[in-house]
């Protein structure tokens, strides 16, 4: 079974916790011939006495999927937050992640270009929650100017603060389209865009039906139990029945 033709779709937990918490993440994902897990070891926390994430700890537990899961197969997406998590993660990240947070720390959108190899294959730029389309697109240039090719960009739309939405946060569609017309690879996340898991699936079908490149989506084994997010986490099995019926299905489309 094969995925929608140029898919960049993008599921795992909010932060990566054990071995036990991402393995079947990454054996649903296997098995549906999906390349890319978020596997964050860096987590930017609003709280400071939150989870911050397994830092360099989480490597263990990256090698030992390697020993399952050949790179080629299950692809890594990692955040970094600052020069030195770059340089940890960009050795084993497919995807570079930039957080929402960190859209305008130009510093660090420099030093990208510098730290990138052939096993990165993109660098995923999220949109600050209250940060203009126009301000996104140049932090986009900051990254093509210091050197990464704009095919391999892709921007995330993560949704913005808002004061009508009943969870504080709306997914801004017109803004990924902006994006698009810009001409970047772009994807939606209605995790983050929606804060709720009950909200997931329909904004993720509705952003299929926008034909953006794909969907960045939160899910974990044990959702109540997720370190991170519990609120906005899929099950596996809600994650497995989005696959089934909306990605394989349109695969033909
Ligand atoms: C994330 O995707 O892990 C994350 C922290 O999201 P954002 O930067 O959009 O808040
Ligand atoms: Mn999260």
């Amino acid at each position: 079974m094969e995925n929608r033709a140029n898919s960049l779709n993008i599921f795992g937990p909010c932060a990566l916790e054990s071995y036990s918490q991402i393995e079947p993440v990454a054996a649903l994902l296997s098995r549906h011939k999906i390349k890319y897990i978020r596997t964050q070891l860096f987590k930017p926390r609003t709280n400071p006495d939150s989870f911050q994430g397994l830092g360099i700890d989480g490597l263990e537990i990256l090698k030992k999927l390697r020993e399952t899961y050949s790179s080629d197969d299950l692809k890594f997406v990692c955040e970094a937050c600052s020069l030195d998590q770059l340089d940890i993660i960009a050795p084993w990240a497919a995807i570079i992640q930039i957080g929402a947070r960190n859209m305008q720390n130009f510093e660090l959108l420099k030093a990208v270009g510098k730290k990138m190899s052939e096993q990165n294959d993109y660098v995923l730029l999220k949109r600050g929650f209250a940060n203009t389309v126009e301000e996104w697109l140049e932090s986009a240039r900051y990254l093509t100017q210091g050197g990464v090719p704009k095919e391999k960009i892709i921007l995330c739309e993560r949704g913005t603060r808002s004061v009508t939405s009943p969870t504080g946060v709306q997914m801004d569609f017109i803004a990924a389209l902006a994006a698009k017309k810009a001409g970047y690879k772009v994807i939606l996340d209605p995790s983050h865009g929606s804060k709720k898991a009950e909200y997931v699936i329909p904004l993720a079908n509705a952003s299929l039906a926008l034909k953006l490149d794909g969907v960045m989506v939160e899910c974990h084994p044990n959702p109540k139990e997720s370190v991170s997010d519990a609120a906005q986490a899929l099950s596996l099995n809600e994650t497995e029945l989005f696959i089934q019926e909306s990605l394989h299905s349109t695969a033909n489309n």
